[in-house]
């Protein structure tokens, strides 16, 4: 028996991180207790658009294979609309990404993860409070279904992967101040709804006003998703002019043309948000407590990455693990998990800076609508595959003096072939 494989790991948070962690460690011959509060399959407010880095990592560990192709569909690129209509778009060079109901992801992790004897999966328990020793730690957990409260003891190490509220970042005093969390502006928000309409484009649409952005991602044959992000501080979707709208009603309202699109259509989802949004820990690793995906770092879904993060992030930690009790071997862990978080946040914030300033965004998209390679570098640049400075540069240059033929001005959308009708859609509301 391996050292590592003498290993015993409690993970908080049965998500994307805390599955594929608990997967990659079985595999590795760990053993794990997942504590989960909710029952799997666990849906969450998500763009669920996963970047072809990320879709890498599903297809290395057969994960891929077993998500249900009825609710995914595989998407190209991204195509960015202006509020003054100009449109951009941008392809990936190699394999595409792929929209994932969120459902269907946890579902086919879950399974996986039954599968797999090394692990101990519990639903309905929630984290109340950590218990370090000096060679081992415990955790308390809240048994949801019979209200009793289990300790359970001699863990090696707690994995904290139970997403942007981590209790296992605040339990293990890694709760990042707002000097080192990313986003000054801590007011970021987002939601979600999906209508059963057909996808009309196999790109994601990221659909900008000041202040506010629509995702609108073909999640399946016959269903797409929009989801949207906003400044809570700056805007405040559900007033207008005196009058309390719903939040469908509210958020839709900056996009006529994507109201146009559902009206009559059946919404196959409630409108759910979640926020706020930005969040970092002051590290990922301190004694015994590890902290994976959102409960790490999660900035903002701007640049799609939080799931393909979350997968990069499992795998480090599976690769590491066997050497934490080195302090060589912690230090691996550390740099690797602040590395993919930093170039995120640069990024991130690189785009966070389009949204909040309308001039420079119609700018930049100008000039992305001039050069679809130079959207395509820019993307691979935030999956970390290419510098972000110099060679955009080069194709920035190139955009200016050679551009590609114009892409057109958006047309005012056509009324989507509408699957179901009903009078809930929010444009049918209004
Ligand atoms: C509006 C929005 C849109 C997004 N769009 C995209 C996108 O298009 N593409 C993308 O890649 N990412 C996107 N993201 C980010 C993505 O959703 C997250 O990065 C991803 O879910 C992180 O997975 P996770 O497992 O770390 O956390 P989560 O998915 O949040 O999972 C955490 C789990 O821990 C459980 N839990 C919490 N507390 C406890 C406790 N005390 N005890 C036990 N269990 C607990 C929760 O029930 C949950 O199941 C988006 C995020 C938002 C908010």
């Amino acid at each position: 028996m391996s050292e590592s494989s003498k290993l015993r790991v409690a993970i908080v948070g049965g998500g994307p991180a805390g599955l594929l962690a608990a997967i990659l460690l079985a595999r590795q011959g760990i053993r794990s207790v997942v504590f989960e509060r909710q029952s799997w399959p666990v849906d969450k407010v998500c763009g669920e658009g996963i970047m072809p880095n990320g879709v890498e990592v599903l297809e290395r560990y057969g994960v891929l294979e077993r998500i249900d192709r009825s609710r995914s569909r595989p998407f190209y690129g991204v195509r960015y609309v202006d509020s003054t209509g100009r449109t951009a778009q941008g392809r990936f060079h190699g394999k595409p990404g792929r929209v994932v109901r969120r459902i269907a992801l946890s579902e086919a992790l879950f399974e996986i993860a039954r599968e797999e004897n090394l692990i101990d999966l519990r639903a309905k328990h929630e984290l109340c409070s950590l218990n370090e020793q000096s060679s081992s730690i415990g955790v308390e957990v809240h048994d949801l279904a019979d209200g009793a409260k289990k300790s359970i003891t001699g863990f090696d190490y707690v994995i904290g992967a139970d997403g942007l509220r981590s209790k296992v970042r605040r339990l293990a005093g890694l709760d990042g101040n707002a000097k080192n969390s990313p986003g000054k502006q801590p007011g970021r928000m987002g939601a979600r709804i999906h209508y059963a309409i057909e996808p009309w484009d196999d790109l994601v649409q990221v659909w900008w006003q000041d202040g506010i952005e629509c995702y609108v991602a073909p999640s399946s044959n016959g269903c797409v998703e929009f989801n949207f992000g906003w400044d809570n501080d700056r805007l405040h979707p559900r007033k207008n002019c005196g009058e309390v709208l719903s939040l469908e009603e509210g958020l839709f309202r900056f996009f006529p043309e994507l109201a146009a699109r559902v009206k009559g259509a059946r919404a196959t989802s409630e409108m759910r948000s979640w926020g706020p949004l930005p969040q970092r820990a002051t590290r990922p690793l301190l004694g015994r407590v590890a902290l994976i995906g959102d409960a790490g770092v999660f900035y903002d879904q701007i640049t799609g990455e939080g799931l393909s993060l979350a997968f990069l992030q499992a795998e480090l930690l599976t690769n590491s693990i066997g050497d934490w009790g080195t302090e060589r071997g912690r230090r691996r862990f550390t740099r690797g998990v602040q590395k993919l978080a930093d170039h995120y946040i640069r990024i991130t914030d690189f785009a966070m800076f389009f949204t909040r300033h309308p001039r420079f965004r119609s700018a930049m998209i100008w000039l992305l609508s001039r050069s679809p390679k130079l959207f395509s570098h820019m993307m691979h640049a935030n999956m970390g595959q290419a510098a972000l400075v110099g060679p955009a540069l080069l194709h920035a240059v190139q955009a200016v003096a050679w551009p590609a033929s114009p892409v057109p001005r958006h047309e005012a959308a056509p009324q989507a072939r509408v699957l179901e009708r009903t009078t809930h859609g929010p444009a049918g509301r209004a």
